[in-house]
């Protein structure tokens, strides 16, 4: 029988781990990416020696890729190590840092003389969590729906006792266990991981706290996180999976129900039995397929993450005083995460995270140096248009870093690569440079969210952030089981 073929549109972690599960089940797959190269937002910038994640610099639920890979008939193509601690939280005008362990009793003796019964709270805590985790990871997360009907049937299957849940809040669940704001703080962080703030997160995702603290915590890969697209594209090149760059898919033609070809920028046009869409689900409906669901106004109605001001900084010393991953946050928790969706000039200072990915890869800096990655939540382009403030506003970071480890990074840096939200819509698509795509609304998950599969186009599918399950490495991942399993289903219906 011939092998049907698929044309991929995109190589993000969603796109490329798609093309070698259909490269494995025998499908003759073809990538055609927008950029000069592969893994979207897990992306590397190599620039004046230093090597620097572009994006996600470590990863949780370490076990989907372990599937993955099984899955594929293949050894994980890149080597993780679990990080402990998992990162160190720092508050503005306190000089404590805070090191944040997956070890109980480590992580508590951080809250001695601050927080009274912590580990008794946190095991209460953490019991609720793996408790939303286990009742919903295989009905909501990890399940294909036919239709919202379908989608709700499912819902009414998971524990009612959640049910309460759904109308807090991640703060007031993270409150109604904790008295002190450092132990709110810390523990609710993990919201700002969905691109939004603890304030706007349903308390649903306190499974998180689950993932990150208990279940399996969280993951380097050795080299630097890029290693994991690099060891996916040996793995594509040894199945015989082509990749097109500098494509970029900008309309499709059709005949009755299903996609005939997709034409880039330049006219060139590709063929295919099957299409699976790694851009944005969301955009490539609105801008490509026009679909009137997906107006630009509509779009601008739907519930996007926030931007991501992100820097790449090398400096030529080293800083041994400064951990893996770390956080710096200001005195104002609360009003900062109420302002920082809309407006950061009303905030005190900037919160950031700060990696250091030469800490543990030396290959990632020239000797003596160190290559510094900055991420800092801002607006989207929804809400701030001009980024002309850019500059100031890393040099204002940069002064507050130095401030906080005691030594002024400013006169040693020999590296510096700043991406606004604009920098991030124009290189992936991303809508407004929202970093993580739609938000993880309840309107917006499971069967609420685009769905993997064209409601149009019978041979067309989607996978990555903005369809389902997610946002996330390990979303993406099983988005691409997802995605797959809909192609598969396809082919055997159409022969
Ligand atoms: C700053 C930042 C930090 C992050 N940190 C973490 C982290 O630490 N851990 C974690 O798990 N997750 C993290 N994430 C989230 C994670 O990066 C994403 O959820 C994930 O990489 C999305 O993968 P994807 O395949 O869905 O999409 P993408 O990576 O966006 O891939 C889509 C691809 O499609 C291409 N494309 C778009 N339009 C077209 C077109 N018309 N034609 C052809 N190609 C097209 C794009 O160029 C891109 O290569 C972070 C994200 C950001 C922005």
């Amino acid at each position: 029988m011939q092998k049907k073929s698929v044309v991929i549109i995109g190589a993000g972690l969603g796109g490329i781990s798609t093309a070698l599960r259909l490269a494995k089940q025998g499908y003759s797959v073809q990538i055609l990416e927008k950029n000069a190269q592969a893994g979207g937002r897990l992306n590397q910038i190599k620039k004046d020696g230093f090597t620097f994640d572009a994006g996600p610099s470590f990863f949780s639920m370490s076990y989907e890729f372990e599937a993955f890979a099984r899955e594929c008939n293949i050894s994980i193509p890149f080597d993780f190590i679990e990080l402990d601690p998992l990162y160190t939280v720092h508050f503005a005008g306190n000089d404590k840092i805070w090191q944040i362990h997956k070890n109980p009793q480590l992580f508590a003796q951080q809250f001695e003389g601050i927080e009274a019964d912590f580990e008794k709270k946190f095991e209460a805590y953490i019991a609720e969590c793996s408790s939303i985790f286990h009742d919903t990871i295989d009905i909501v997360i990890k399940h294909n729906f036919s239709s919202k009907f379908a989608y709700f049937i499912e819902l009414a299957k998971v524990n009612p006792y959640h049910i309460p849940k759904l109308f807090r809040t991640f703060w007031q669940q993270v409150s109604k266990h904790f008295t002190s704001q450092e132990a709110r703080q810390i523990i609710s962080l993990v919201a700002f991981f969905l691109g939004k703030t603890p304030f706007d997160t349903s308390s649903i995702y306190t499974l998180l706290s689950y993932t990150e603290f208990k279940h399996d915590g969280y993951y380097n890969v050795q080299g630097g996180m890029y290693q994991i697209v690099i060891g996916i594209l040996r793995e594509l090149d040894k199945a015989n999976v082509n990749i097109q760059y500098n494509t970029e898919i900008t309309k499709v033609e059709y005949i009755g129900n299903k996609i005939s070809s997709v034409t880039d920028k330049q006219g060139i046009t590709y063929t295919a039995d099957i299409f699976v869409v790694n851009a944005d689900a969301a955009v490539f409906r609105g801008k490509v397929l026009q679909r009137k669901a997906y107006s630009e106004k509509k779009l601008a109605r739907k519930d996007w993450t926030m931007g991501y001001l992100t820097f790449y900084i090398g400096i030529n010393t080293t800083l041994p005083q400064v951990h893996h991953h770390n956080y710096f946050l200001g005195r104002n928790y609360k009003e900062y995460s109420n302002h920082v969706l809309e407006d950061i000039s009303t905030s005190e200072k900037p919160y950031y995270y700060v990696n250091v990915v030469s800490k543990y890869n030396k290959e990632c800096a020239p000797e003596g140096c160190e290559s510094l990655f900055f991420v800092c939540p801002v607006p989207n382009l929804l809400n701030k248009q001009s980024w002309d403030d850019a500059e100031e506003i890393v040099t204002g970071i940069l002064q507050d870093f130095s401030k906080r480890i005691g030594q002024d990074i400013i006169p040693l840096i020999v590296s510096k690569t700043i991406c606004t939200p604009a920098n991030w819509e124009q290189q992936y698509n991303l809508y407004k440079g929202s970093g993580l795509g739609l938000s993880h609304a309840i309107k917006q998950i499971g069967g609420l969210r685009p769905r993997n599969y064209d409601e149009v186009f019978k041979n067309m599918f989607y996978v990555g952030a903005s369809t389902v399950p997610g946002a996330g490495l390990p979303m993406a991942i099983i988005s691409s089981k997802l995605a797959t399993e809909r192609v598969v289903e396809y082919s055997k219906k159409n022969g």
